[in-house]
């Protein structure tokens, strides 16, 4: 039987010792942890300050189901005091934001009243020149006699006046004008709105990872990407999803290389001079009848003189295509069989392995799944077709380049 060691140091008990092997606990103070030479064994040793805010601390420690540990064991980075900490200082920084639009209302409001108060000063000079409140009274005093007369005479008076004095009066009113709406200070957002988005693309990180942290177990998830970027195609959700897939949850930025609609005229020789020498290119295309498909490859395209055509391989075997199925994405990969992943021709538009296969005019084509992309689709499941006609008929067009920061 082991000699029980009890505390004798007289101090606070700060820690339990786990001793499984001898089925026993010791309860121990700072000193004793010293003296017995157990500061790195901290899988043994319980802090109790810890295990009274966080239970996790012990049933981490001991005999359970690995799974549960597991979990508990990861769940210890959760603190209350770092939620605590995160909370204030994302309060602040939201705060500063807040404040942001408060300096930029009172900016509007001085702007616009400056604007309202130069018109105003412009006009009442306008008015004194050419001696307004005249035509004014002609106009309201009904004694007057040949009204008509008096008037055409204003007038008369006012254009032959206009090429002297008036003239010069005018003029430096007009540039005196001029001047200070200029000097007018224009509120920018220029700098508002990158320090907004660097500051809302941060706050989306930093919540992400507490969500993580509080739930170890989902896959740590890529903050929604940088706001500027959508799809006019695709729902936000189901273009966030195509990205994640391609990005594999690394950080990356977005730039829309191309965009058109059938009737701004959608071509081979458009498409070819955009994607030229460009690679992670995902294009998303449209069909009169609404049917929504497309492919991504990391495969560099190339405007090749014609009649040159050329197989680009994929060696990663990263390249996909796509569809939409009612709400959601169906994909297609690419079959680890060596294929080239797209076929370069700029005599033609895309064409993805021979299986989705655009012509030049975007509106004839070919899909023919299973030569390069995979085809294992189970009896009623969805396939990938241009809809209906079985034609692409391609009315909207978007490619956007993925790039890995
Ligand atoms: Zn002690």
């Amino acid at each position: 039987m082991q000699q029980q060691q009890q505390c004798f140091h007289n101090q606070e008990i700060t820690r339990i010792h786990l001793q499984p092997e001898f089925q026993t606990v010791q309860l121990l103070c700072e000193e004793c942890v010293e003296d017995r030479g157990l500061t790195t064994k901290f899988e043994q040793l319980v802090l109790l300050q810890k295990v009274k805010k966080q239970p996790e601390e012990l049933l981490s420690k001991i005999n359970l189901d690995s799974t549960v540990k597991v979990f508990l064991s990861r769940l210890l980075k959760a603190t209350e005091d770092d939620l605590k900490i995160t909370k204030r200082r994302w309060s602040e920084r939201l705060q500063a934001i807040k404040q942001m639009f408060d300096k930029l209302i009172n900016e509007t409001e001085t702007y616009f009243d400056q604007l309202k108060k130069e018109l105003e000063e412009f006009r009442k000079g306008l008015v004194t020149i050419v001696n307004f409140s005249r035509f004014e009274q002609l106009i309201q005093d009904d004694q007057q006699t040949n009204k008509e007369i008096q008037i055409v005479n204003y007038i008369k008076e006012l254009e032959s006046g206009i090429t002297g004095q008036k003239k010069t009066d005018i003029l430096n009113l007009i540039n005196g004008y001029k001047e200070k709406i200029k000097n007018t200070q224009i509120p920018s957002i220029t700098d508002r709105l990158s320090k907004i988005t660097s500051e809302m693309n941060e706050y989306q990180s930093t919540v992400t990872k507490y969500s993580q942290k509080c739930n170890p177990d989902i896959l740590p998830q890529l903050p929604q990407l940088p706001l500027q970027q959508s799809s006019k195609i695709l729902s936000q959700r189901n273009f966030e999803k195509l990205l994640e897939r391609i990005t594999n949850q690394k950080r990356s930025t977005t730039n829309l290389i191309y965009q058109a609609q059938q009737q701004q005229g959608i071509n081979s020789e458009s498409f070819w001079n955009s994607v030229n020498n460009k690679i992670n290119l995902l294009m998303i295309f449209k069909s009169k009848n609404k049917a929504i498909f497309g492919g991504y490859t990391p495969c560099q395209w190339k405007k090749l003189s014609t009649p040159l055509q050329q197989g680009v391989y994929d060696e990663n075997s990263i390249s996909f295509l796509f569809c939409l199925n009612g709400e959601d994405l169906k994909f297609f990969p690419i079959k680890r069989e060596n294929k080239p992943a797209i076929i370069l021709n700029s005599s033609q538009g895309p064409n993805f392995g021979g299986d989705l296969n655009i012509n030049a005019d975007f509106q004839g084509g070919t899909i023919n799944l299973g030569t390069t992309y995979s085809n294992d689709i189970l009896p009623g499941q969805p396939q990938l077709i241009f809809g209906s006609q079985n034609q692409p008929n391609i009315n909207e067009c978007e490619i956007i380049q993925i790039i890995p920061q």
